[in-house]
């Protein structure tokens, strides 16, 4: 048991709504402060992303004693359906059988998880924003316009769970010796949809996420509940096949039916939704230290943004928290040890994930669709399900585990080094399922074991 210490969290997004779930169950007064309105009052809550939940993520919801609730909200996906133009869709599972993600609404994930917490007895404070923090007073100032006059709150402690551009990391960068990085993709997107049946059933296969890589810029959907696919567009905001050329109804109309036709069939409303929709950034933020002294932390998007190529960020985010916990079993009431392991412990796997995360973009965009690497996939599964002790696959050690992400950068530099040999095989097309291709895998593995 810890002490009961008054909590501030800012920020009532994914992150901020579990970790206050936590302090609740822990004992914790927990206020959390929001910019923006109670968004389960408001009909459109932001963006309308949807998430890809995996393994991590559940794990933390478990723990809280809330994944059963969240779990009805969300459609299993378990493979990827692959459309090149011409050729009929191509599936490819993304594990084991069993192994599967989730498909969930961004907007009415944060809207339950608010729920849930209040139900856990915290204190939301909407359209109260967080202007500034006094570190070493856990002190708060809100208030809604910058220059009215600001509320100064102080608590034993305030996270800051406030996203990508979070203020509270922007007080701490005015620290001596904060290292700070914030890095655009050239890459933005867009949502689509592709609305239900007139039956409420799904246009596509409900199971998958589907996928339309080309090269440069890729289209990929997920489905909803209500028979719709949330779909995204990324793609470069300049050059040949860009945002900044898509600029007419005609243009986008020929650029669909260029590069997806099978698309253009099944969204109705994609003229209406490419032009109201906003073209968003993708960014990756790094920084450290993370927290000060037994004060102030800093916790998901807010301490490490990243792009979302892999889906998770906010599994990284849910993960940090449990990290935390496990750290609060351990350490109790000395909160300054706590706040030093959970950056030490975090901080690898936080900048790991981004750099899979990055690099997954160039997989999912340009690699999908190219034979070789379908046939270096097929041997990698074949491998993994044959000899599952010496071969976890990289996407499954990422999304299906919980080893350390820093873990799962360095193996997977391992094995695609292995197979990028195995690949040189005279006439590997045709002997990739044979038992000298498993020999070979066998003993590069045994050579590069350290
Ligand atoms: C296109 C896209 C696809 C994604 N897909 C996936 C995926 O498939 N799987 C996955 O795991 N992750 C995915 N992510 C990442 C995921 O959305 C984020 O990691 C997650 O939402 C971060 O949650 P958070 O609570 O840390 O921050 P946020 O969700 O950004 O919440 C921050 C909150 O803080 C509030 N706030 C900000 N500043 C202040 C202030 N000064 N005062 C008071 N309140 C403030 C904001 O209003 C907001 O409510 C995706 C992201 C994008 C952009």
């Amino acid at each position: 048991m810890q002490e009961s210490k008054r909590i501030a969290i800012v920020g009532s997004g994914l992150v901020g709504s579990l970790l206050a779930i936590y302090l609740r169950n822990r004992g914790h007064e927990v206020d959390v402060y929001d910019r923006r309105p109670d968004i389960r009052t408001i009909e459109f809550s932001g963006r309308s992303i949807n998430l890809a939940m995996s393994l991590r993520g559940w794990n933390a919801l478990k723990e809280a004693g809330v994944a059963e609730a969240v779990r009805k909200l969300a459609i299993r996906m378990d493979k990827r359906a692959i459309h090149v133009v011409g050729k009929p869709v191509y599936f490819q599972p993304y594990g084991k059988e069993g192994e599967a993600i989730y498909s969930i609404s961004r907007g009415v994930l944060n809207k339950k998880m608010i729920d849930l917490a209040e139900e856990a007895g915290t204190r939301f404070l909407f359209e109260s924003k967080v202007w500034d923090v006094d570190l070493p007073t856990a002190t708060i100032h809100t208030g809604q316009a910058e220059n009215e006059a600001r509320e100064a709150l102080a608590y034993d402690m305030v996270f800051g769970a406030d996203g990508a551009f979070s203020r509270v990391r922007h007080k701490m960068q005015r620290q001596g010796r904060f290292n700070y990085s914030q890095e655009f993709l050239q890459t933005g997107y867009k949502e689509l949809s592709i609305p239900a049946n007139a039956d409420g059933s799904h246009r596509l296969d409900k199971h998958s996420l589907h996928i339309w890589p080309r090269g440069m810029f890729m289209l990929i959907a997920l489905p909803n509940l209500d028979g719709s696919f949330t779909c995204t567009l990324f793609m470069p905001f300049e050059g040949k096949n860009s945002f900044e050329v898509l600029n007419t109804e005609s243009k986008v109309r020929q650029f669909f039916q260029a590069y997806f036709p099978d698309v253009i069939e099944v969204m109705p409303d994609l003229l209406e939704d490419f032009f109201r929709n906003p073209t968003s950034t993708l960014v990756t933020v790094k920084c450290f230290p993370w927290t000060y002294e037994d004060k102030v932390a800093l916790i998901g998007d807010a301490a490490h943004a990243i792009v979302p190529f892999y889906g998770q960020g906010m599994n990284a985010g849910f993960e940090d928290i449990r990290v935390l916990n496990n750290l609060m079993n351990v350490h109790g009431d000395d909160w300054a040890t706590v706040f030093r392991s959970y950056q030490a412990t975090r901080k690898p796997d936080a900048d790991a994930i981004a750099e899979l995360s990055f690099r997954n973009f160039m997989e999912m965009s340009t690699k999908t669709a190219d034979p070789s690497f379908i046939l270096r996939k097929k041997i990698e599964s074949r491998f993994a399900e044959k000899y599952p002790d010496q071969w976890l696959p990289l996407y499954s050690r990422v999304t299906f585990s919980e080893r350390p992400y820093a873990e799962a950068l360095a193996e997977g530099d391992r094995q695609r080094a292995v197979m990028d040999e195995v690949m040189k095989t005279k006439g590997i097309e045709d002997i990739w399922d044979s038992e000298a291709v498993e020999q070979k895998i066998l003993q590069l593995l045994e050579a590069t074991s350290s």
